[in-house]
């Protein structure tokens, strides 16, 4: 048997390869940024040529790192930012444009009319999401009806819809002409197109969204031999997980029973709480949502609390504002000061998702006075981050009746310990990180093992998980209630920009 599992971990700000042992440790590993395209205000695109030669560039880094090749990996999995749309062309693999980022907003009159007609939360019981600029379906609508021939090709099957999975898979195993045309079912949660109960595409959501079959890929489970890789960096390895980058760090967490939850602190943070295997509605502004589908076993759901913003945030003040030049300079910097200085910075800057979702919102800072430096901007913008977590698990706990005794967290800001200290202080929970950070690329390892039977089942990989550190509330309550009574109201100030 192969000694190792290798994922692709292709997020919104990288895309990296990982090699996992048997223990979940981590072999090797590469990483590359790629180019944020910004052409109008609210408007976020890649370039999937990029996204596609990055991928095969950390691959074949990681494995020279570590002297490995194909086979010495029993399966290979895929992770990938969510939402994000394209369409190509099948005979040449020419995409027809630039992907739509999933925090793009240029879908927003489109979903205002689909939202006087009905209400925002008229597709919820169907696919259990509210209509909002955030998710593939609309995207792609956007897509069919603005690139030139986009909407005939795709009519006719020649013009293929997918999201970041399912154009890495299809490259992956067919070379140049192509290969499988697939989605996994938790990307495919995110199309608005799937029904919730039946996880195939619902006839009457293609209708509503006047989206045609033809360009749709197939739905399969996160877990099985998909086919083999023909691309040359992997030739032979068996391609046999995908889940949407939020889905993965939950398996990676472990997060297996009813009841389990981690939040991811990256571009955006992603809160998602195992169900069970029945989808469970929200009336508190989450999302139900696939969690995975191992192979032939009933499908778990989730209910997520998606955040656009956090350590896009940071990235904001080091690229827009200049503030620092790497991302880790921020915690120095706010912890230069004692607090936030009464300042309160509000990154709606596509709108607020969960648990607003208010297209209409844009970015506010709040609470400036002359006492004010940028070290308080720095403060307020990781406490932005604490906040808006604390908004989800309100909700979840509202929707779910559970109240979380442990957070565990994991992504890029975890790095951050004042951010930590103070998300369990706003909390009034520990806050928990595993050992392996690298919980995404971890997640995507372990639903490929499970396929190949490199792993034997949850058991096993729970016994791969452990912390490394946990941070206890510390602050009063009465100081904690306060603070998040300020940052409410600076919320609601972010309302109503967008007419
Ligand atoms: P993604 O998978 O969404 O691309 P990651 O999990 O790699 O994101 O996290 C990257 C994000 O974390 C970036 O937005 C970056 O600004 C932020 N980040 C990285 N290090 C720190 C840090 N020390 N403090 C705060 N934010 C950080």
């Amino acid at each position: 048997m192969s000694r190792y599992v290798g994922a692709i971990d292709q997020g919104t700000t990288s895309s990296r390869f990982i090699v996992f042992d048997h223990a979940g440790t981590i072999v090797a590993l590469a990483q590359k940024e790629h180019t944020q395209i910004y052409p109008r205000p609210g408007w976020v695109e890649h370039n999937p040529r990029e996204i596609l030669d990055n991928t095969r560039e950390v691959i074949g880094a990681a494995l020279a790192r570590a002297g490995l090749s194909a086979s010495d990996l029993a399966a290979v999995g895929i992770t990938n930012q969510r939402e994000t749309t394209l369409l190509w062309d099948k005979a040449t693999g020419a995409p027809l444009g630039n992907a739509l980022v999933w925090m793009d907003t240029r879908t927003d009159r489109l979903v205002a009319g689909y939202v006087a007609d009905g209400g925002q939360d008229r597709f919820r019981a169907r696919t259990g999401l509210p209509l909002t600029t955030y998710f593939s379906g609309l995207k792609l609508r956007w897509l069919l009806d603005n690139l030139p021939g986009a909407r005939d090709r795709a009519e006719r099957g020649e013009a293929l819809f997918g999201t970041i999975d399912t154009w890495l898979a299809w490259n992956l195993t067919g070379g140049p002409r192509g290969g499988a045309h697939i989605i996994d079912v938790t990307n495919a949660s995110r199309t608005q197109l799937m029904n919730l109960a039946s996880c195939a595409w619902d006839a009457d959501m293609l209708a509503a969204f006047d989206i045609p079959e033809a360009c749709l890929p197939r739905i399969v489970s996160s877990a099985q031999v998909y086919g083999v890789i023909a691309d040359e960096t992997l030739k032979g390895a068996r391609l046999a997980g995908i889940l949407g980058d939020q889905q993965a760090a939950l398996v990676g967490q472990t997060c297996f029973a009813p009841g389990e939850a981690k939040n991811t602190y990256g571009t955006g943070s992603f809160l998602l709480l195992n169900t069970g295997t029945e989808p469970v509605q929200s009336t508190a502004g989450l999302l139900t949502t696939l969690a995975y589908r191992f192979g032939e076993q009933p499908p778990h759901y989730a209910l997520e609390g998606a955040i656009a913003i956090t350590g896009a945030l940071v990235q904001w003040l080091r690229d827009n504002l200049k503030l620092f030049d790497v991302a880790g300079q921020i915690e120095p910097l706010a912890a230069s000061v004692e607090d936030n200085g009464d300042v309160y910075f509000v990154p709606a800057f596509s709108g607020l998702y969960a648990p607003y979702w208010r297209d209409d919102a844009r970015g506010i800072i709040a609470g400036l006075t002359r006492f004010a430096t940028r070290a308080h901007l720095a403060r307020a913008a990781l406490e932005a981050a604490a906040y808006q977590v604390r908004d989800v698990v309100e909700a979840m706990q509202a929707d779910s009746g559970i109240a979380l005794r442990a957070l565990k967290a994991d992504g890029g800001m975890v790095a951050n310990a004042l951010l930590m200290q103070f998300q369990a202080d706003l909390l009034g929970t520990p806050v928990v990180r595993p050992q392996v950070l690298e919980t995404t690329a971890l997640g995507a390892a372990y639903a490929a093992g499970l396929a190949v039977g490199y792993w034997s089942g949850p058991d096993e990989l729970r016994a791969n998980w452990q912390a490394a550190h946990a941070w206890e509330p510390a602050m009063p309550a009465e100081q904690r209630e306060r603070y998040y009574a300020k940052w409410k109201k600076a919320v609601a100030r972010s309302f109503d920009w967008m007419d």
